[in-house]
């Protein structure tokens, strides 16, 4: 693990003390419109970096088997040894085939200039949809300039990932995978003008928004509730 993992991992335990720790509506409408667009999707990937490998791996791999996606490791701090370190992780969670290691990651991202602009030419070049559990918010832009669809985790609605990505479920990814795994189970079963209908009634800064008002309100009730029990 590198440090920044570490860092970037206190700075969402502290967003999910402030939404309590749950799934709020606000992320299951997320989730929703997110089951919606990877099953509706033509070239699906789920990018995986470190923290979503220790996290989540088995997830991952349901995930991919339930909407037929890629997965392709993509990693900030790029040296062979971590991909192949993430990679395993993949596989022994029942990964069959793991893109973005060693040569594979051959083809780059336009306008990017860390390690993290290389990726596969299988993978997330031709992706139309690309799932980014805990992304960065530089290539999350990037990759909506290109053109895709981008489903970011972040539990912190003012990050550049969650403002960038088309749909951001603000959850902790420990909660927010398994729950995307049942939604994608259960819209499975429906027609497809229905998930199409899913996604075009879902908008992104409604739900950033309902976030934010979730967080204030919460913090203004904790408030009042110490008003309440303060004895001078
Ligand atoms: P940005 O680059 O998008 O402006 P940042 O630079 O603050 O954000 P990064 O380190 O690039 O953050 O990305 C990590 C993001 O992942 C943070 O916004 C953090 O809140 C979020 N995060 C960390 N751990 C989790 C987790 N377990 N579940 C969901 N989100 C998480
Ligand atoms: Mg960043």
């Amino acid at each position: 693990m590198v440090p920044e993992g570490l860092i970037a991992h206190g700075r969402g335990e502290c967003f999910d003390y402030l939404i309590g720790e749950e799934t709020r509506e606000f992320a299951r409408k997320a989730i929703r419109a997110a089951a919606a667009a990877l099953l509706l999707a033509k070239h699906p990937v789920i990018s995986v970096n470190g923290n979503t490998a220790a996290l989540v791996a088995e997830h991952v791999v349901r995930l991919a088997e339930e909407v037929l996606a890629r997965i392709e490791v993509n990693l900030f701090y790029r040296t062979r040894e971590r991909e192949e370190l993430i990679a395993g992780v993949l596989r022994e969670a029942g990964a069959r085939e793991v893109l973005g290691v060693g040569e594979d990651a051959s083809a780059t991202i336009p306008e990017l200039f860390s390690e993290r602009r290389r990726v596969s030419p299988r993978g997330i070049l031709v992706a139309d949809v690309v799932l980014v559990p805990l992304e960065d918010g530089d290539r999350t832009e990037a990759l909506r300039r290109m053109g895709k669809t981008v489903i970011a985790v972040d539990l912190n609605p003012l990050s550049r990932t969650a403002r960038a990505a088309s749909i951001t479920i603000v959850d902790n990814v420990v909660r927010a995978m398994p729950a995307l795994v049942e939604e994608v189970r259960e819209l499975k079963k429906r027609p497809k003008n229905e998930l199409q209908a899913i996604l075009a009634s879902y908008d992104n800064n409604q739900v950033l928004a309902e976030a934010l008002d979730f967080i204030r309100d919460r913090l203004a009730e904790i408030a009042s509730s110490m008003r309440g029990s303060s004895t001078r």
